[in-house]
C-alpha cells in the first residue's frame, strides 16, 4: 500500500476494538483505521445547548448540566431493577430512570457532575428515561463525546451501538487523524479554500461549530468527487495511450447495410454512427458509451460497426446481458443481414456442450464475422482469432473487470459500449468520465407512447378481460412475471403456477407460451420464434430484464408485482411493445400499498421518456444503488451526491481537467502524490 502506513492499519489498533467488534466492524465495511475516519455520520445531533432545569420544556429532546443529588435501585412490580438518580442544577430537580439496568449505579455517586441528554418528560415529577449521559471530567479540561457538543449518530449494524462506536471512532480520530495524508495540491486548496484533510475528519466526526462542520463536508465531497474524476480521467487515458486499430473505410459490407434498411436512419443515429466511425479509423483504441432509450435505434448502431470490423478482416463482438438478449440479438442479426454473407456464431450458456464446443473452435478459427453471446465469451475457453471491436450491450450488467477481460482477448480491439438507461449528460460526464459519450436522443418517427396504467390484485380479471379483447383484435400480449435473484426458485414456481392458470382457467381457447432464462436454449428459441410468427397469442415471460424485442404485433404487457422492479427495468420492459403501428398497452399490477410503490408506479404512468425515467429512478433510489459503483471498480461516493452536489461536482471535474492538462502523467512534484497515493489504486 502507498497509501499512509498508519491509516492502513487494521482497526483492530484502536482502543475497543477485540475480536469481536472488528467483525462487526467488517459488517459495516470497516476494515482499517481508514476505514473508521471515513465512516462518516449521517446525521448530527445538537447536545450543545444547555438548559437550565427550571427551562426544560417537557415533550423535547434537550441537554443539560446537574449534579447528582441521590441516587438507588428499586424493583418494578416484574421483579426487574430500576436504577434512578436525582439530579440538579441552581434552578431545580429531574429525575433520571434506567430500566433493568441496576448494574448502572456502580458508574455515579452522590456529588458527580454530569451531562445529560433526553427527552424530557412531566410526569407527577420532570424525568428523562435512558438519558445519555456523561461525567464531566473532574479537571474540567477533558472533552466529551456523546454529550454537551453536536454529537455524530453513525451508520449502524447489529452488534454495535451508537455510543460504543462514537468512542471508537473517536479514538480513531484523536490518534489518527492528524497523520492522514493530505494529497489534495496546496495550490488547489487555497484556490478553493478546502479545509485542510485533518481537519476535515476532525470536524465531520466531532464538529467543533456549524461553520466548521460544512467546511468539512464541503471539502470532503470535494475529495470524493475530485477522485472519482481523476481516476475516470486516468482510466481513460490509460486505455487512449495505447496503440489501438485503424479501420479502413472499405465502404463494402457497412455501406451495404446501411443501403438495405427499409426505414430512413434519424438524424441521431447518423451522427452517432460518424462518431463511431472516426473513433474506429483512429490508431486510438475507441472506448465509447452510447445512450439512448429502449426502441432508440442503438442495434443498428451497433450493427453498423460491427460490419465495419467485418469488412477490414476483423471480427466484431456483441455481447448482451442475458441469454434471451442474446438469442434474440442472434436471430435478428442473421435476418437483418441476410443476403451479406457474413458469418454469425452464437456462443450461450444454455447451449448443448456440443454446440458450445463447435462455436468455440469457429470463433478460434475463423477471421472475420459477428460473435454474439452473453458473459460467457468472457470464458477462458473462448480464444479469438482476431478480435477488432467489442460491442457491450447494457453497461451497468458487467463491471469494468469483465469489460477488461474481454478488451484483453483481442488485439486492443475498440470497445462500444451501450445502454439503454440513460442519464443527463452532466451526469455522464462524471459517471462514465473513463469513456466518450454518444447520445441518440431522438426515437425513430411514429412511435407512439404506450398507454400505461397500474391496478391493484383486484383488477387482474378485468385486465385478463382486456387482454382477451385485444387478442381478438389480432393483438399478442405479454404477461410478465419477476424472478428475483434471491428467490429465484420459488418465483419460478409461482410464474409456472400462474402460467398453468392462464392456460387451463383463463384462456384456454388460446395458445399461451411460457419462456424463463434457465431454459434450455432450443426451447428458447423455439418458443421465440412461435411467438415472432404468431403461433402464439399469449405468453408468459418470467425473467427480469429479458425481453422480446421486435415483435411489432405485440401490443400488450401485463407486468405482476410491478413494484419489485426498478423504474429503469420496468421502462425497458414495457420498451418491448409499442414498436409497432398500434396502440399499445402496459398495465401494472402491484398490491402494495407503500407510498413509494405507488409514486413508483404512478412516474410510469406519467412518463415515457428514458431520460426522465432514469433521472426519476436515481432521486429515488440514490446513485449508490442505481450505479452499484461500489462491486464495480469505482471509487465509491460517501458524502458527496450527484444530484445534489453538482457545482462541487463539476468544480471538481474542471481541476481535474486543468490539472490533466497541464500535466498529463501526473509528474509533477505537487500532483505525484495524486497518482501515488490516490488514484493508483483504482488499476
Ligand atoms: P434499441 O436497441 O435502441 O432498443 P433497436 O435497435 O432494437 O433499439 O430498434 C428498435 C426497432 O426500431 C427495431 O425494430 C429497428 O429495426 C427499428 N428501427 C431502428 N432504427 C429505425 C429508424 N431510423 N426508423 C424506423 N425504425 C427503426
Ligand atoms: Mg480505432
Amino acid at each position: 500500500m502507498k497509501d499512509n502506513h498508519s491509516l492502513c492499519k487494521s482497526a483492530r489498533y484502536i482502543k475497543g476494538v477485540g475480536p469481536k467488534k472488528i467483525k462487526i466492524l467488517n459488517s459495516l465495511g470497516i476494515q482499517t483505521v481508514k476505514g473508521l475516519l471515513y465512516h462518516f455520520p449521517f446525521r448530527y445531533e445538537d447536545r450543545g445547548r444547555l438548559k437550565a432545569i427550571s427551562n426544560l420544556t417537557p415533550g423535547q429532546y434537550q441537554s443539560l448540566k446537574a449534579e447528582v443529588l441521590a441516587m438507588g435501585v428499586r424493583k418494578a412490580r416484574s421483579g426487574r431493577g430500576i436504577f434512578e438518580m436525582a439530579v440538579g442544577d441552581k434552578t431545580g430537580k429531574l429525575f433520571t430512570v434506567w430500566f433493568n439496568q441496576p448494574y448502572m449505579k456502580n458508574y455515579f455517586k452522590v456529588g458527580d457532575k454530569l451531562f445529560l441528554y433526553g427527552k424530557v418528560e412531566k410526569r407527577k415529577r420532570l424525568e428523562i428515561i435512558n438519558p445519555e449521559c456523561e461525567l464531566i471530567p473532574g479537571d474540567d479540561k477533558g472533552v466529551t463525546i456523546h454529550t454537551d457538543r453536536m454529537v455524530p449518530i453513525y451508520p449502524l449494524t447489529r452488534g454495535i451501538g451508537q455510543r460504543t462506536l462514537r468512542g471508537i471512532i473517536f479514538a480513531a480520530v484523536e490518534e489518527f487523524a492528524s497523520s492522514a495524508d493530505e494529497f489534495l495540491p496546496p495550490a488547489l486548496r487555497r484556490k478553493h479554500k478546502l479545509l485542510h484533510i485533518t481537519a476535515s475528519l476532525k470536524n465531520i466526526h466531532f464538529p467543533e461549530n456549524r461553520a466548521l462542520l460544512s467546511e468539512a463536508r464541503r471539502r470532503l465531497i470535494f475529495e470524493e468527487f475530485f477522485n472519482f474524476q481523476l481516476v475516470m480521467t486516468l482510466r481513460k487515458k490509460a486505455a487512449k495511450d495505447k496503440k489501438g486499430i485503424s479501420f479502413k473505410a472499405e465502404e463494402k459490407l457497412a455501406v451495404r447495410f446501411r443501403e438495405s434498411l427499409p426505414f430512413k436512419l434519424t438524424a441521431s443515429q447518423e451522427r452517432v454512427m460518424d462518431e463511431v466511425e472516426n473513433d474506429m479509423k483512429s490508431s486510438r483504441p475507441m472506448r465509447r458509451l452510447l445512450q439512448g432509450d429502449v426502441g432508440s435505434g442503438k442495434t443498428v448502431v451497433a450493427l453498423h460497426a460491427l460490419l465495419k470490423a467485418v469488412e477490414n478482416g476483423y471480427q466484431g463482438v456483441f455481447m448482451a446481458p442475458t441469454e434471451i438478449l442474446a438469442q434474440q440479438h442472434y436471430i435478428s442479426v442473421k435476418r437483418m443481414l441476410k443476403g451479406l454473407r457474413v458469418k454469425v456464431v452464437l456462443l450461450a450458456g444454455g447451449m448443448k456442450a456440443r454446440d458450445k464446443d463447435k462455436a468455440k473452435k469457429k470463433i478460434g478459427r475463423q477471421k472475420a464475422g459477428i460473435i454474439i453471446g452473453t458473459h460467457s465469451l468472457i470464458q477462458k475457453t473462448v480464444n479469438f482469432n482476431k478480435l477488432g471491436l467489442a460491442v457491450i450491450d447494457e453497461q451497468h450488467k458487467f463491471g469494468v473487470a469483465q469489460r477488461e477481460t474481454l478488451v484483453k482477448k483481442g488485439l486492443c480491439p475498440d470497445v462500444l459500449i451501450m445502454t439503454a438507461t440513460p442519464i443527463p449528460r452532466s451526469l455522464a460526464y462524471t459517471i462514465y468520465g473513463d469513456l466518450d459519450l454518444s447520445v441518440i436522443d431522438k426515437l425513430p418517427p411514429g412511435r407512439k407512447a404506450v398507454t400505461t396504467w397500474w391496478v391493484s390484485g383486484k383488477k387482474r380479471d378485468g385486465a385478463y378481460e382486456f387482454i382477451r379483447k385485444q387478442i381478438a383484435n389480432g393483438r399478442q400480449a405479454y404477461i410478465v412475471y419477476p424472478l428475483v435473484e434471491e428467490s429465484e426458485a420459488l418465483d419460478l414456481r409461482a410464474a409456472k403456477i400462474m402460467h398453468k392458470k392462464l392456460k387451463e382457467r383463463v384462456y384456454p381457447d388460446l395458445n399461451v407460451g411460457l419462456l424463463y432464462g434457465k431454459m434450455k436454449a432450443a426451447e428458447k428459441k423455439e418458443i421465440m420464434q412461435k411467438f415472432k410468427s404468431g403461433q402464439l397469442d399469449n405468453m408468459v415471460f418470467t425473467i427480469v430484464m429479458d425481453g422480446c424485442s421486435d415483435v411489432a404485433n405485440a401490443a400488450v404487457m401485463l407486468i405482476e408485482h410491478a413494484e419489485r422492479f426498478g423504474l429503469s427495468q420496468l421502462h425497458q420492459l414495457r420498451g418491448r411493445i409499442g414498436r409497432g403501428k398500434f396502440e399499445s398497452y402496459c398495465i401494472l399490477i402491484s398490491s402494495s400499498g407503500k407510498d413509494e410503490a405507488k409514486r413508483r408506479l404512478s412516474i410510469m404512468s406519467a412518463h415515457s421518456d428514458g431520460f426522465k425515467i432514469a433521472e426519476e429512478d436515481l432521486k429515488m433510489r440514490g446513485p449508490g444503488e442505481f450505479f452499484g459503483t461500489r462491486q464495480h471498480g469505482y471509487p465509491e461516493l460517501r458524502v458527496g451526491n450527484i444530484l445534489k452536489d453538482t457545482a462541487l461536482l463539476n468544480l471538481a471535474r474542471r481541476e481535474v481537467l486543468n490539472i490533466m492538462d497541464n500535466d498529463p502523467g501526473l509528474k509533477l512534484p505537487a500532483n505525484r502524490r495524486l497518482f501515488e497515493g490516490y488514484a493508483a489504486r483504482y488499476f
